[in-house]
């Protein structure tokens, strides 16, 4: 349990694609080496208090992972539920953006709401998406559920920063998506920002070389600051997408190695 205001954080790893180059991960790859393996690893997070649970992103389902060659490991909710949540109970999750990856999971929460920015929602379901080149990593029946949570009422739109709850505040950052928004988390090591695809990689944010899935490429490069700001330090920073986040982190639990870490203690 955890004081007020002072939240654990935990990354959930439910999906890979190991067959995967430094081409795929940057516009320009630093040192010019376009052919390196260089894996992708997919990840929810949970963010934990004493009497809430916000679950950052809900991850995508086995269809899409076979459409899209991806290796689907486990299902988010078993993932979450390997730490302890029950995603039937979730009733909060902040949703980054609205690429597969990150909205693929949404009937999985089926008693949740659901917090996107203004700016994704309209983004998503506006005329950009005729353009193949900006909708091919949103799913079009995604989009559409999320059209059915708003017309529930389960959506809680952001327009900008916003604080969710003390010590919890979403930012948004745009960039890699017109929408996209970053998590800022106090944890007792201080402030720890889920940064989701502002920065897939550590590289991609220490070599300032973006993902190649871009909306706009200047608003991508000052996330990267943004985030500095943000967090209390660099190594406060976790980005979406790099296998590393498992290794500088200590497991959730004995037997999670690999599977689920803590990002609220310190890496290695
Ligand atoms: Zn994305
Ligand atoms: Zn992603």
């Amino acid at each position: 349990m955890s004081d007020e205001g002072i939240w654990e954080v935990y990354a959930v790893k439910y999906a890979t694609q190991q067959n995967r180059y430094r081409r795929d991960n940057f516009v320009t790859p630093p040192g010019d080496i376009h052919d390196a393996a260089m894996p992708i690893d997919y990840f929810v997070w949970a963010v934990v208090g004493a009497d809430r649970t916000y679950v950052v992103d809900t991850g995508f389902d086995a269809k899409e992972a076979e459409q899209r060659g991806r290796t689907l490991l486990r299902s988010p909710a078993d993932g979450l539920a390997a730490i302890g949540i029950d995603a039937g109970a979730v009733e909060d999750i902040i949703v980054t953006h609205l690429h597969y990856d990150h909205i693929g999971g949404y009937d999985l929460f089926p008693n949740a709401s659901y917090i996107v920015q203004e700016t994704e929602m309209s983004y998503a379901t506006g005329p950009h998406m005729c353009t193949h080149a900006l909708n091919h990593p949103f799913t079009a029946d995604h989009v559409a559920g999320m059209v059915h949570r708003v017309f529930e009422g389960r959506v809680r739109f952001v327009d900008g920063s916003r604080e969710i709850a003390p010590g919890l505040t979403v930012h948004l950052v745009g960039g890699h998506s017109k929408g996209l928004q970053i998590v800022r988390v106090r944890t007792r090591r201080g402030w720890v920002v889920l940064a989701s695809d502002a920065t897939h990689f550590y590289e991609n944010m220490e070599a300032t070389a973006p993902f190649p899935i871009v909306y706009n490429v200047g608003d991508m490069v000052r996330g990267y600051d943004t985030m500095r700001d943000l967090a209390s330090s660099p190594a406060h920073i976790v980005p979406g997408h790099d296998p590393q986040v498992l290794e500088r982190y200590p497991a959730a639990a004995k037997g999670l190695e690999g599977i689920a870490v803590r990002l609220d203690v310190e890496p290695s």
